[in-house]
């Protein structure tokens, strides 16, 4: 059993999060990701923007950031950016990342840097009042959507893979060991690396959608997701209202900072050898 509680801050808790949230299992599932690696703590960076999620960075034992709302992965990009070595990972809701962060997320994913997004995903802005974000499935409620949503939402993982992301996969908290398995892959691939994770907000969401408890949100969970193995095998009308989860993309590529490097010597070269 993974030892977590060293990854945790105690002066910072409790946390402030409604009793069945499901922020506290992924970010559990992020800390034994941490733990399995083996990661420097002095070495390894938490951001992230704002939202119930981006709380989470305060209750973390790391160097932490908590940002402005949306631009989490502006500051890690700076910070990769300024030191290659560190471990980079950002912690952002599905409103803070495809939302307010959304260029950001496509222009990151874009330059492969070598940055882990964990998505937060509950289908609404928890923290600010339960509005509908680009998360939340058409025809469910919000604050901003009483009548329901007439908007189409993001297929996360398919933004992120469309816009050059390499590492890319989707759990659920439900899934809580698979999520840390597809996390500590995030975190292995040098590149730019999502993973949305659906989990369950029972008081913003899942109460104006009449969903249940936490528990039966997260009994909806595990009964709509398929595993990518699983669904490989099932026909496109049995795969209506479910989603994949599993590992979805992961094809290496060169990243960033590292090309960066290679410009430097390169015109370093040029000048010496003009010299
Ligand atoms: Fe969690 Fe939703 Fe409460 Fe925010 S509003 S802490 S996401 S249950
Ligand atoms: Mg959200």
């Amino acid at each position: 059993m993974a030892n977590i509680e060293k990854y945790l801050r105690k002066t910072a808790l409790p946390h402030i999060w409604c009793p069945g949230c499901g922020n506290g299992i992924v970010l559990a599932s992020l800390l034994r990701a941490v733990e399995k690696l083996d990661l420097d703590q002095k070495k390894t960076i938490i951001v992230s923007g704002i939202g119930c999620s981006s709380r989470a960075s305060g209750y973390m034992n790391f160097n932490t950031i908590h940002t402005a709302h949306g631009r989490a992965l502006t500051f890690a990009t700076g910070i990769k950016f300024a030191n290659p070595e560190l471990n980079v990972i950002v912690i952002t809701g599905d409103g803070d990342s495809t939302a307010i962060g959304g260029n950001h997320f496509i222009h990151s994913a874009r330059r492969n840097i070598d940055i882990t997004t964990i998505v937060f995903n509950n289908s609404i802005y928890g923290m600010t009042g339960g509005q509908s974000s680009p998360l939340t499935p058409q025809s469910s409620k919000s604050s901003t959507a009483p009548f329901g949503q007439i908007e189409r939402s993001f297929d996360i993982p398919a933004l992120a893979v469309a816009a050059g992301a390499t590492y890319v996969a989707r759990g659920t908290a439900f899934h809580a060991t698979m999520l840390t398995d597809l996390i500590t892959k995030a975190i292995q691939n040098k590149g730019f690396s999502v993973v949305d994770a659906i989990t369950q907000c029972p008081i913003g969401f899942g109460r104006k959608n009449k969903m249940g408890t936490a528990e039966k949100m997260m009994q909806w969970q595990r009964d709509n997701a398929v595993t990518v193995q699983a669904a490989a095998k099932l026909a496109p009308e049995n795969m209506e209202g479910k989603f994949v989860i599993g590992e979805l993309h992961n094809s290496p590529a060169p990243e960033y900072t590292a090309e960066y490097e290679k410009l430097i010597v390169r015109l370093q070269q040029q000048k010496g050898g003009q010299a």
